[in-house]
């Protein structure tokens, strides 16, 4: 039997200081965990807003679960598809400023779903170097002509998209670089694609609950076009309506994608488009066809934490704040914090073991922050991976600060 061949290939990914671990977490999620028996702090959780806790957000996904069950039982085509699935769509559609959305099990299924529903083997994708894997190996199942662009390259995109070309063009990037924290220029891009007359997909799974006028993500970030809301409770916050016509951002070239496991604290993601995007979606994309659909009880939690997400102004100023308040406090390490205005800050180590030894005496302390490498990342670019949530206070930052100057001395 051909153990001795995955035998090796582990070993050789040992000797290379990339070996992947679990840690196993206990207990309930937060800023304080209890990890593999040892209390720590964490820094690696992408609940960006501190949700996936909120007793609203529980309290919403029990009531669904008497609602509706567990399982969905089937896939949305099926009978999978309920009632409170079809109200978070309209929801999301609404606080995103599109047409229509799509539920997806989970972001990795949507980005394989869209990519490959849209494009085929006579087509083109542009796709930014630094892109989410999910979003690779979607391009890879599509079939089209790849070309990878340098990150956040412009130039080197259009140089690209000028050669000619019959068949369809689809220009793919993250919004916010997931191991970097970085923004796409997407006003620069959406140029590009008028120009070349082609379709745009962003990712914004760390822009969407965190970028923009009350979160509603990466294309709300440089404007702002949403309509005062006066509700008073919860139950009645509605999602305000946008006006569409206000910004160039409401391109109907924007295909936009949004994952509901990191900002919204729940689980599963969406793509908001025009809905004839939306219609292709539904009869195309083979990870939605071919898959039981999220549970219910999920949508109801969702449609809570939205809410939150939307009213809730403070745990993004709070955030805000200890971004700053961090940045200042590594400014003096002999590891480069790389700039990054979002929850994502990426300290840069360089060589894998050095990231992997710094993470392990980080946690030797009591402090849980990953060492992400490569492939994650590009050779020589290892780092830890600083996650802020607004869950943590001003205090735990500087713990982490005052632990990590030790480290440095
Ligand atoms: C996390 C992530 C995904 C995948 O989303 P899941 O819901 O976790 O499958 C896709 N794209 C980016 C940029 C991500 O960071």
């Amino acid at each position: 039997m051909p153990f001795e061949v995955l035998q090796n290939a582990l070993e050789s990914r040992a000797a290379k200081g990339l070996m992947r671990h679990h840690r196993v977490v206990k207990g309930s999620q937060g800023t304080r965990v209890e990890v593999d028996g040892k209390p720590v702090l964490s820094f690696s959780s992408n609940d960006y807003l501190g949700l996936a806790c909120h007793p609203y957000v529980l309290a919403a996904l029990q009531e669904g679960a008497r609602d509706y069950g567990v399982g969905a039982g089937a896939s949305h085509l099926i009978s999978g598809h309920f009632s409170v699935h079809q109200q978070l769509e309209q929801a999301l559609a609404a606080f995103t400023g599109k047409p229509a959305a799509i539920l997806f099990s989970s972001g990795y299924l949507a980005n394989l779903g869209a990519v490959q529903a849209l494009v085929g083997r006579n087509d083109r994708i542009f796709a930014d170097r630094l892109n989410h894997a999910s979003l690779n190996d979607a391009m890879l199942l599509s079939r089209a002509r790849i070309h990878r662009y340098r990150h956040n390259d412009i130039a080197h995109l259009e140089q690209l998209l000028r050669q000619p070309h019959s068949g369809r063009r689809l220009v793919i990037t993250d919004a916010v670089f997931s191991m970097d924290g970085d923004l796409a220029p997407l006003p620069e891009l959406l140029v590009l694609c008028d120009q070349y007359d082609a379709w745009l997909l962003v990712d914004d799974a760390h822009g969407f609950g965190i970028l923009g006028k009350e979160g509603r993500g990466s294309l709300f970030h440089s404007c702002d076009l949403v309509k005062k809301t006066s509700a008073a409770s919860l139950e009645d916050y509605p999602v305000a309506p946008v006006d569409r016509q206000a910004s160039r951002l409401f391109s109907p070239r924007i295909i936009y994608m949004a994952t509901l496991g990191k900002a919204a604290g729940v689980a599963g993601a969406f793509i908001a488009a025009e809905k004839i995007v939306i219609d292709t979606l539904i009869q195309n994309a083979r990870s939605y066809i071919y898959t039981t659909a999220s549970p219910p009880a999920l949508s109801s939690a969702l449609l809570t934490s939205i809410r939150l997400v939307q009213k809730d102004h403070w745990r993004r100023i709070h955030l805000r704040k200890l971004i700053e308040q961090l940045r200042a406090g590594l400014e003096k390490l002999p590891w480069k914090l790389l700039y990054s205005d979002t929850p994502i800050q990426p300290l840069l180590v360089g060589n894998s073991d050095s990231a992997v030894a710094l993470s392990d005496s980080l946690y030797r302390r009591g402090i849980w922050v990953p060492a992400i490498r490569p492939p994650t990342v590009p050779q020589g670019t290892a780092r830890l991976r600083i996650s802020l949530s607004a869950a943590h206070s001003e205090q735990d930052v500087a713990q982490f600060i005052s632990v990590l100057h030790e480290l440095a001395s």
